[in-house]
């Protein structure tokens, strides 16, 4: 049932590197062949052997109204009729900056560029040239996209010095990346007591890139403690959490605030875009107006402006689509937790409104080094499973699930149906 996928990822793997363009869609942490995609349709994928499965992946995040929004399809067909690219000012870029100045009391001012990487990447180069500092703090299990110098592991050197997590990456980049434990504030305190040259803190204030682990109130605080005393900026990334978690993202949930935040998928709704927003005396010192170099030719697409504009408004316009889109979360880790449960299988869940993750292991992670401590066996078999019966999870422990305003009940009950068969025998 998988034929023409096995086949076209055999044609794939011959002209672009281990057949995809993102390694993650590989699917090589849990086995087997990725299927290929044909198309979207609402909460569902079909691939091209006509499999159909509910979809709680969506495109990693992006497509909180699920596949083929009528709003969203309509408002890019009509921009894309008038040209695809001017790498001149539009409209459309001063629309989407205001819906987003408005909704939050630090920002001011929003540079777009075309990926989460670029956000973050920009983000850092700012936080740099304002405080003329040039060491950056990251913590494990955080990804922040692959740029030089946040491609980091422990190193061996320094406790704190991390070391390139990718050949490629010269070891004099990664040298001023210090690597912290997430929510270990002894670790962050040790840290800046290493280096009095921290431009800045970069923090997924709701991780989803080791699963899902939010970050604990007393961390972030710390961390937002010790910026102020060491003159280091707070860079919330939120390329993942932002317009997920709630309206305005985790800044929205927790309340120590960051100076700079970064954006991108749900802002672009499936286009490429990300973003990067502070308050106008940070942003002022950006190129033109200041010194701090960042650019990018198809940064503010039109077409993809038009579909985080029109994504936007939807959700501004609906805020009450949060506590749906929670209740929803809920409901599937509650269902997945009672017959994890009934079968004596060690189960941890979490739910940041649309974001949900789990775990198979005993206690709740709180880091990377639990999360690896967790069972990835039995997530793989359960993900293989699980796809056979048409349910379409992230393929990988360190990732977490998506629902879309499209996912209903009945979809999540037979999900929750479909999860008592395989884990009877998990
Ligand atoms: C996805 C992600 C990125 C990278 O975004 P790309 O668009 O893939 O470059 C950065 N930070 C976080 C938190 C993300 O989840």
């Amino acid at each position: 049932m998988f034929e023409k996928s096995i086949n076209a990822y055999e044609e794939a793997k011959k002209v672009i590197p281990g057949g995809v363009d993102s390694p993650v869609r590989a699917f090589n942490s849990v086995g087997g062949t990725p299927p290929f995609i044909a198309k979207g349709e609402g909460a569902y994928l079909i691939d091209i052997d006509g499999n159909k499965y509910l979809d709680f992946v969506q495109s990693w995040g992006p497509l909180i109204f699920g596949h083929c929004d009528k709003d969203i399809e309509e408002a890019v067909i009509k921009t894309a009729k008038n040209g695809l690219s001017f790498g001149a000012p539009t409209v459309l870029e001063t629309e989407l900056a205001s819906e987003i100045v408005e909704m939050y009391d630090n920002i001011d001012k929003v540079r777009f560029v075309s990926s989460g990487t670029e956000a973050t990447m920009s983000a850092i180069r700012l936080a740099r040239g304002v405080t003329g500092k040039s060491d950056i703090i990251k913590f494990e299990g955080c990804y922040h996209g692959h740029s030089d110098s946040l491609l980091v592991q422990a190193g061996s050197g320094m406790a704190t010095c991390g070391a390139p997590s990718s050949p490629g990456v010269p070891a004099d980049l990664t040298k001023h990346t210090l690597l912290c434990e997430y929510n270990n504030i002894e670790n962050l305190k040790k840290c800046f007591a290493e280096s009095s040259d921290i431009a800045c803190i970069i923090i997924e204030p709701i991780a989803g890139n080791m699963g899902l682990i939010p970050a604990d109130i007393e961390f972030l605080e710390a961390c937002r403690k010790l910026c102020d005393e060491n003159g280091t900026l707070l860079i919330y990334d939120e390329v993942m959490s932002g317009f997920r978690a709630s309206l305005t993202g985790a800044s929205g949930i927790v309340r120590p605030q960051a100076d700079i935040i970064t954006f991108g998928k749900v802002i672009g709704a499936g286009m490429p875009v990300g973003a990067f927003a502070s308050n106008s005396k940070i942003m002022s010192q950006l190129s033109p107006e200041g010194k701090i170099y960042q650019a990018g030719t198809l940064s503010g697409n039109p077409v993809a402006m038009a579909a985080g504009l029109t994504s936007l408004r939807k959700l501004k316009a609906n805020p009450a689509i949060y506590d749906e889109l929670t209740a929803k979360s809920t409901r599937l880790m509650n269902g997945l937790k009672e017959v994890a449960t009934k079968y004596n299988i060690p189960f941890q869940t979490t739910v940041r409104g649309s974001m949900f993750g789990f775990f198979f292991c005993e206690k709740e992670p709180k880091n990377f080094k639990d999360v690896n401590n967790c069972d990835f066996k039995r997530f793989a078999t359960f993900h293989r499973e699980m796809i056979k019966r048409g349910f379409y999870f992230a393929c990988s422990q360190y990732e977490l699930g998506f629902i879309s305003t499209v996912i209903t009940n009945e979809d999540i009950d037979a999900c929750i149906n479909a999860a008592n068969e395989i884990m009877k025998n998990l």
